[in-house]
Protein backbone atom coordinates (compact mmCIF):
# COMPACT_ATOMS: atom_id res chain seq x y z
CA UNK A 1 0.00 0.00 0.00
CA UNK A 2 0.84 3.41 -0.87
CA UNK A 3 1.93 5.58 2.09
CA UNK A 4 -0.96 8.36 0.89
CA UNK A 5 -3.24 6.03 1.47
CA UNK A 6 -2.73 6.15 6.09
CA UNK A 7 -4.84 9.10 6.14
CA UNK A 8 -8.29 7.85 4.40
CA UNK A 9 -7.41 4.00 6.36
CA UNK A 10 -8.96 4.03 9.43
CA UNK A 11 -9.79 1.08 12.46
CA UNK A 12 -13.06 -0.77 11.20
CA UNK A 13 -13.99 -1.10 14.99
CA UNK A 14 -13.81 1.96 16.20
CA UNK A 15 -13.08 4.01 13.19
CA UNK A 16 -9.69 5.68 14.83
CA UNK A 17 -6.46 6.40 13.36
CA UNK A 18 -4.21 3.98 12.53
CA UNK A 19 -0.42 3.97 12.91
CA UNK A 20 1.83 3.24 10.48
CA UNK A 21 4.31 0.37 10.91
CA UNK A 22 6.97 -0.57 8.34
CA UNK A 23 8.81 -3.54 8.22
CA UNK A 24 9.87 -3.58 4.18
CA UNK A 25 9.37 -1.29 1.77
CA UNK A 26 10.58 0.03 -1.78
CA UNK A 27 10.38 3.49 -3.03
CA UNK A 28 6.72 2.74 -4.16
CA UNK A 29 4.76 1.37 -1.58
CA UNK A 30 4.55 -0.57 2.01
CA UNK A 31 4.51 -3.93 1.62
CA UNK A 32 5.34 -5.40 5.06
CA UNK A 33 4.35 -3.85 8.11
CA UNK A 34 0.92 -3.26 10.30
CA UNK A 35 -1.35 -0.69 11.16
CA UNK A 36 -1.67 -0.19 14.84
CA UNK A 37 -5.35 1.57 16.35
CA UNK A 38 -3.78 2.49 19.88
CA UNK A 39 -7.60 2.71 21.19
CA UNK A 40 -8.33 -1.30 20.20
CA UNK A 41 -4.96 -2.01 20.90
CA UNK A 42 -4.96 -4.51 17.60
CA UNK A 43 -2.35 -3.98 14.80
CA UNK A 44 -4.15 -4.81 11.41
CA UNK A 45 -0.98 -6.33 9.36
CA UNK A 46 0.21 -5.33 5.66
CA UNK A 47 1.30 -8.48 3.70
CA UNK A 48 2.59 -8.40 0.18
CA UNK A 49 1.62 -4.38 0.11
CA UNK A 50 -2.33 -5.38 0.70
CA UNK A 51 -3.47 -4.05 4.44
CA UNK A 52 -5.66 -6.77 5.82
CA UNK A 53 -8.51 -4.44 7.95
CA UNK A 54 -10.31 -7.23 8.88
CA UNK A 55 -11.41 -6.99 12.74
CA UNK A 56 -9.85 -8.76 15.16
CA UNK A 57 -9.52 -9.91 18.93
CA UNK A 58 -6.85 -7.45 21.04
CA UNK A 59 -2.92 -8.78 21.61
CA UNK A 60 -2.96 -9.79 24.93
ZN1 LIG B 1 -9.81 0.72 16.85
Amino acid sequence: MKRSLLPILCCPVCKGDLELRVTEENEVEILKGGLFCAACRVEYPIEDGIPDLLPRTPEE
